[in-house]
């Protein structure tokens, strides 16, 4: 039998994260290079034109106002998670449920996590489920680094287990995203893109340890996803919010200070102005009860009012590709099927799908083709399937440029030890004996987005009108991390 994602995981596992951020003065040297910025009235620059979806202008020059309807994501994206809480409320859940309903020994997987576990996390890594390997691949998919369970493997060893460190289900990826998203493929391998995802990796290698310890060395197979992924259905199960189930969402709902971060007030009055000027939307994969249960901690009772539309339950990243109906939600459950045509301006929707949105925004703004920019943080979701799929800009929010750390800054990210690891080296590059190179996940961000950005409280201190520097078409410079470029691209 074929397994797939099951939609529940899929939809609710959009997200979580945060990072509690010291913000110290901008260096002068970030001044000056901020006082250089293109003009406004550069050639490329316009702001009232009409503007197709296919028709890119302002091909170095990124600014929100350029775009009639701006969307963002909201886990990890408007709503940042203390990452660190987090990391653990959903390592100990998962955990627990692999003990006591699959029977696995608790040897390895009880332990409190120590600073050698935080550094094995990385968001990104791949996992090879039948021979129990994680794998960090570059933009080319060429396998560079690799673990076997907790072990790392030398490049020989990736050698002699991936011929030419290529592997068929990495390519397929690489080739298109979507392609491991179902069915045969996604149950060879999964791409672990959130702070809802990486605590699977680290339980993932530590099963495996524990099979190889148990077993006398490494099988010749493992089949411990099916349990995993068991668990992790249980434990984002859209139903558990209201049921108070499976121990993750009641310990939100129980302790929401120490799993989340406040928006600050910048940030809510950058969004109630780009509302002013702009048709301002939510697309979420978490259920509408979640949805606002999160957002009223983080914003605030008024939170809907941020916003022109709202979509939850989204089921991204089909909700950009296939057709599925909107759905009214009626004391937070999902009702009749709404037509495109009858969305209300204010409305809270479940589902549907991003033609039908655009149809709203055509009928809101009164332009055919209007520009559409979307802000989120899952690179395949919310990055890579709106850019390449339905031509919508998007903005990346990226934790791991402030943990990792920028170039002339001195901006902090309390939740580091998790965020960045020096077994696997920097999110954005990896390093070989002789070459520093894009890893799959930084070729993303300045291929698929305009800017890159570690949180909206950054962008949100600056004027609507602020003309940003954006990555190229071509997808070959780094101009587009703001509010300056990772250490570890610095040191290409
Ligand atoms: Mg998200």
């Amino acid at each position: 039998m074929i397994r797939t994602w099951h939609p529940l995981y899929k939809s609710v596992r959009s997200c979580l994260s945060v990072q509690c951020i010291s913000w110290h003065k901008t260096s002068n040297k970030l001044k000056r290079f901020a006082y250089f910025w293109p003009p406004v009235n550069l050639r490329y620059y316009s702001t009232t034109v009409t503007i197709t979806p296919l028709t890119r202008v302002n091909m170095n020059v990124f600014k929100f106002l350029d775009y009639d309807c701006i969307g963002f994501d909201l886990d990890n994206t408007i709503l940042r998670y203390n990452v660190t809480n987090m990391v653990h409320l959903m390592y100990e859940t998962l955990a627990n449920y692999l003990i006591t309903e699959k029977g696995y020994d608790p040897h390895y997987l009880s332990r409190p996590l120590e600073d050698k576990d935080l550094d094995f996390i990385q968001k990104g890594l791949v996992l090879d489920f039948e021979r129990g390997n994680l794998l960090r691949i570059n933009a080319d998919g060429i396998i560079q680094r690799a673990c076997h369970g907790t072990k790392l493997l030398s490049i020989e060893k990736i050698k002699e287990i991936y011929p030419g460190q290529r592997w068929d289900a990495t390519d397929d990826f690489c080739n298109d995203m979507l392609s491991t998203w179902n069915g045969p493929v996604s149950m060879k391998m999964r791409s672990l893109l959130d702070y809802f995802d990486v605590p699977s990796s680290l339980i993932f290698a530590k099963l495996i340890d524990t099979l190889d310890k148990i077993q006398g060395g490494p099988l010749n197979g493992y089949n411990i996803w099916p349990d995993m992924l068991d668990g992790l259905i249980e434990m984002f199960d859209r139903d558990h919010f209201e049921l108070d189930r499976g121990h993750f969402f009641p310990s939100l709902k129980k302790n929401p200070d120490k799993y989340m971060h406040k928006c600050t007030a910048k940030t809510i009055t950058w969004l109630q102005k780009l509302k002013k000027h702009r048709i301002t939307f939510l697309i979420t994969g978490s259920n509408a009860d979640f949805v606002d249960f999160i957002a009223s901690y983080a914003i605030g009772e008024e939170w809907k009012s941020l916003f022109d539309i709202i979509i939850c339950y989204a089921k991204k990243p089909a909700f950009f590709t296939e057709n599925r109906p909107f759905l009214q939600v009626t004391n937070y459950r999902e009702n009749d099927i709404v037509e495109s045509k009858n969305l209300k301006q204010g409305g809270l929707y479940s589902q549907g799908n991003w033609k039908g949105l655009v149809e709203f925004f055509e009928y809101v703004s009164g332009k055919q083709n209007p520009r559409c920019l979307y802000v989120g943080d899952n690179l395949i979701q919310d990055i890579y399937v709106p850019n390449s799929h339905v031509q919508c800009d998007t903005v990346a929010v990226v934790e791991e440029q402030m943990s990792e750390g920028m170039m002339h800054q001195r901006l902090s990210h309390l939740d580091e030890k998790v965020l960045n690891s020096t077994l696997w080296g920097s999110y954005f590059c990896l390093k070989d004996s002789k070459t520093n190179m894009d890893s799959l996940w930084g070729y993303i961000i300045k291929k698929h987005s305009k800017l890159c950005i570690p949180e909206i409280d950054l962008i949100a201190q600056e004027p609507l009108d602020k003309s940003y520097l954006s990555f190229s078409e071509d997808g070959k410079k780094y101009d587009g991390y703001y509010p300056a470029v990772p250490l570890s691209i610095s040191a290409f």
